[in-house]
């Protein structure tokens, strides 16, 4: 089939480059012109484990082509994805004006029918107001889907290509067939393709992600009852986890969920139940209960330093919002950096992806390391804020060389607490006691 992606970032990209692989003749379309030039030279602009590798082949292939021009991107195309992005309002609500403006350019320009598709994350009503915006100015038939989209950044080549389902919101049966047509590739393991309406569609995807950021936020309460409590929260992990109702994933405790998902799509699931009157008790409390889980290391810093950081060093190790993806979109780590500076800290920080883009928000503000060790010299302390596997079994003889003082924080419980006992360190994790 021949498709366009509108929109080439996280998704766009690996959606274009998965679709290629399936056999389909795909063009993305982005308005950053630096990015279409970095993609049309072999450059792939983000971290993606094994994306490279599908992208090369595509792009080499004839199938996988890159342009701005949106009418020459979707020449000819029978399915046209909008990847673009839905940041939060000034009110919370997910901003709708680059799917809108996209739609309200492709009226004029389609000339046959066409299947235009939201993959982007929009809330209830959405596919409406895009169909609306595209019948102003169309002059054939179309229909507009609501396919969102459930890839992990880390994970997204895997989980694009074997999704444990794909939701799609239509009422067409035309659009239905195309649909099918498309992923039944992705789905040949059985994994259902699920067909519901276009703002059940909608829903589910804001369900899917205000439950995920709940099972963390619940098990980060758990783990601070149980600092209280003198209890090891990796030991309840492992005792709830085991029930196959609860199930083993999202119950790592740590300083709070982050990334360009979670935390706006949550404000935007609460934004629009204000707007239907409908009081979403749980959500406010996940929202504020992540806020404060975010900093949480930084009183337990300050006050091992006896209340002042000033002239302190403090290494950070990890920026990304999870580990295998440069993503920092509303990462953990800037929080507690900014905090850390504004005490009068400085800060040496560590990261295998993610130090680029961080460097393009804080410029010198702090220091970036070459190598995680290079990060520990002469440093105070070590934060730890991104659970990377490289951090997991480091040197201690090494960072005990280079460290001024055996203290650890761990925001992601990276190290198991006798382990740090025994090898001598002061160390604080998230919901298990503090070894001092
Ligand atoms: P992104 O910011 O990485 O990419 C969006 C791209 O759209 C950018 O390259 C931008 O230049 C481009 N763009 C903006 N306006 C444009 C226009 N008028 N024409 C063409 N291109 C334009 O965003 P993302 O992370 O890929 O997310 C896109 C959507 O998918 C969001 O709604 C997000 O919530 C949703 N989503 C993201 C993920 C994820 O893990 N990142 C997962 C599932 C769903």
């Amino acid at each position: 089939m021949k498709l366009a992606v509108v929109g080439t970032g996280y998704v766009g990209l690996v959606t274009g480059t998965c679709f290629a692989e399936t056999g389909n003749q795909v063009t993305c379309v982005d308005i950053d012109e630096r990015k279409v030039e970095k993609l049309n030279n072999g450059i792939i602009p983000i971290y993606e484990p094994g994306l490279d590798v599908l992208f090369h082949r595509n792009v080499e292939e004839g199938r996988l082509k890159f342009t701005t021009d949106l009418v020459e991107g979707i020449k000819g195309a029978e399915v046209i994805f909008l990847a673009l992005p839905t940041p939060p309002g000034e009110d919370g609500s997910a901003d709708l004006k680059y799917i809108l403006k996209v739609a309200s350019d492709l009226g004029p320009i389609l000339n046959q029918y066409v299947v235009v598709v939201d993959k982007s994350t929009v809330p209830v009503g959405t596919a409406e107001k895009v169909h609306a915006h595209i019948a102003d100015n169309a002059k054939v038939e179309f229909d507009v889907v609501s396919n969102p989209e459930f890839l992990r950044e880390g994970v997204a080549v895997e989980d694009f290509m074997k999704p444990d389902r794909v939701v799609i919101g239509t009422r067409s049966e035309r659009a239905k067939g195309v649909m099918n047509r498309l992923y039944a590739p992705l789905v040949r393991q059985g994994n259902p393709v699920i067909f519901m309406d276009e703002r059940s569609a909608e829903m589910t995807k804001y369900a899917a992600n205000a439950f995920l950021a709940t099972k963390i936020t619940f098990m980060n309460e758990i783990a601070n009852l149980c600092e209280r409590v003198g209890a090891n929260v990796d030991d309840i992990r492992r005792g709830i986890g085991t029930d196959s109702r609860i199930g083993k994933r999202f119950l790592f405790a740590g300083i709070g969920y982050g990334g360009s998902c979670f935390p706006k799509d949550v404000q935007a699931l609460a934004k629009t139940a204000q707007d239907y009157q409908y009081d979403f008790k749980v959500l406010k409390s996940v929202m504020q209960v992540n806020y404060s889980q975010k900093t949480k290391l930084i009183p337990q810093i300050v006050e091992h330093f006896d209340g002042n950081l000033r002239g302190k060093t403090i290494a950070v190790w990890g920026l990304a919002f999870k580990p295998y993806t440069d993503d920092i979109r509303e990462a953990p780590a800037l929080d507690n950096i900014k905090a850390l500076l504004e005490a009068g800290a400085k800060v040496t920080a560590y990261d295998p992806e993610a130090m680029e883009n961080v460097r393009n928000i804080l410029g010198n503000q702090i220091t970036y390391a070459h190598t995680s060790y290079a990060a520990l010299d002469d440093a105070d302390a070590l934060v730890i804020m991104t659970e990377w596997p490289l951090f997991r079994t480091p040197d201690f003889d090494k960072m005990n060389l280079l460290l001024k003082n055996k203290v650890i924080f761990d925001g992601r419980n990276v190290y198991e607490v006798d382990q740090m006992r025994e090898l001598g360190y002061t160390y604080y994790s998230i919901g298990r006691e503090a070894v001092n």
